[in-house]
């Protein structure tokens, strides 16, 4: 695999993230190869960084730049997909999905077909170390509710970056130092960094899948992917324990999910995110930052959490004490249970298809809930609303 970025002497131009031996890169005005940002070529000193992956032994490159009279014309304009029927209180969206923009096999229209086959509302596209496809994605999908994002993708592990347009260099950061300071900068300016599959198998089998940095442990993050593409993998089942564990440990971080889907559709067992109906892509993002989330295969549940100090959303801390939380979930899969997991106790009852409940709760620390499907497969996971006892 090979990845290579190109510098201009104005900045980023793009990066081509892909399998295989050989790249080319055509860059012109109005048109580029996907992953790499069309616009004036000016003169001036530019870069061509050069990353490769799984490539065993020595070898060499050679890098070949020409210039070219009349590039291929613009692609014919694509008419944009059909708008979406409402979503109800809780709308359903994917947050890590990778296109033709990096080493998917499909484009980004195919992408946007299969996200509204799914009852999607929302999408992040987050191309490995490029954000050319965003604009394509708007163009195309105009209904689907957009955050600009890339998948940082590093020797020492991967991490989407929502909400930011720009692109985010990574070439700096070792095993030891900078990643910390990139995920306070990114979080600082507004977006979401949140470290994707963190127990991927790693290096020799995918360099860099697995999070391996030391500057920025899990414990550390803002949010942590406990939920990969479709759940039953290992590395899953190992980010979800670990995710426990933080909680027993007083961490509020925030789970997260992504399909990480890279064609030619999405999977059985695909985790989405599931967060309050919103048209604004300002407060979507928001939402996301504050953990008002659950995590699920298709929107399942309505929450209405009451406490001492008011009204709850998931993500939120509040006064620790009785809690009332009145529970809806509708269209489950037949013989589902519910899990209650009160300050890391866990009560577990079956779930009929649709129902509605009141739990009366002691919350000290934490509170959440999974729904899972018949055999142990997560269906849905609340995120947790947080008792404070200061
Ligand atoms: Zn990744
Ligand atoms: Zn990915």
């Amino acid at each position: 695999m090979i990845n290579f970025s190109l510098l201009s002497p104005q900045g980023f131009r793009g990066a081509g993230h892909r399998h295989g031996t050989r790249h080319e890169a055509l860059l012109g005005t109005e048109w580029a190869t996907p992953g790499f940002l069309p616009g004036p070529v000016t003169p001036g000193e530019w870069e061509v960084v050069v990353h490769t992956h799984m490539v065993a032994g020595v070898t060499w490159g050679e890098v070949v730049v020409e210039s070219l009279d009349g590039l291929p014309p613009a692609l014919p304009t694509q008419k944009p997909l059909e708008s979406q029927p409402a979503p109800g209180p809780w709308m359903l969206g994917d947050l890590h999905c990778h296109t033709d923009h990096s080493d998917a096999r499909w484009t980004v229209r195919e992408l946007a077909e299969a996200a509204t086959r799914r009852g999607l509302s929302f999408l992040a596209l987050t191309d490995h170390n490029t954000i050319s496809g965003s604009a394509e994605l708007t163009r195309l999908a105009p209904t689907f509710l957009q955050l600009p994002g890339l998948e940082l993708t590093t020797f020492y592990g991967h991490a989407t970056v929502l909400g930011l347009t720009e692109y985010q260099d990574w070439t700096e950061l070792d095993a030891l130092h900078g990643t910390r300071e990139l995920a306070e900068r990114v979080v600082n300016s507004g977006g979401l960094f949140t470290i994707a599959h963190p127990f991927s198998e790693g290096d020799p089998i995918c360099t860099g899948c697995a999070w391996t940095y030391f500057d920025l442990r899990p414990s550390q993050a803002t949010h942590l992917e406990v939920w990969n593409g479709a759940w039953n993998q290992p590395h899953n089942l190992q980010a979800l324990a670990h995710w426990y564990d933080l909680l027993a440990q007083g961490r509020r971080v925030i789970a997260a999910a992504g399909t990480d889907v890279h064609g030619p559709d999405y999977a059985v067992g695909d985790g989405f995110t599931c967060t309050p109906t919103t048209t604004d892509s300002a407060t979507l993002l928001s939402q996301l930052q504050a953990g008002n989330t659950y995590l699920a295969r298709a929107t399942c549940l309505e929450l209405d959490v009451q406490t001492p100090s008011g009204a709850a959303t998931l993500g939120s801390v509040q006064a620790a004490g009785p809690w009332t939380v009145q529970l809806h979930w509708h269209s489950l899969p037949g013989g589902c249970e519910l899990r209650i997991n009160t300050d890391g106790t866990q009560v577990v009852q079956p779930v009929s298809e649709d129902g509605t409940q009141t739990l009366e709760l002691h919350v000290e620390r934490w509170f959440n809930l999974e729904i899972r499907l018949p055999g142990g497969e997560l269906y849905a996971l609340t995120n947790p609303v947080w008792a404070n006892l200061i």
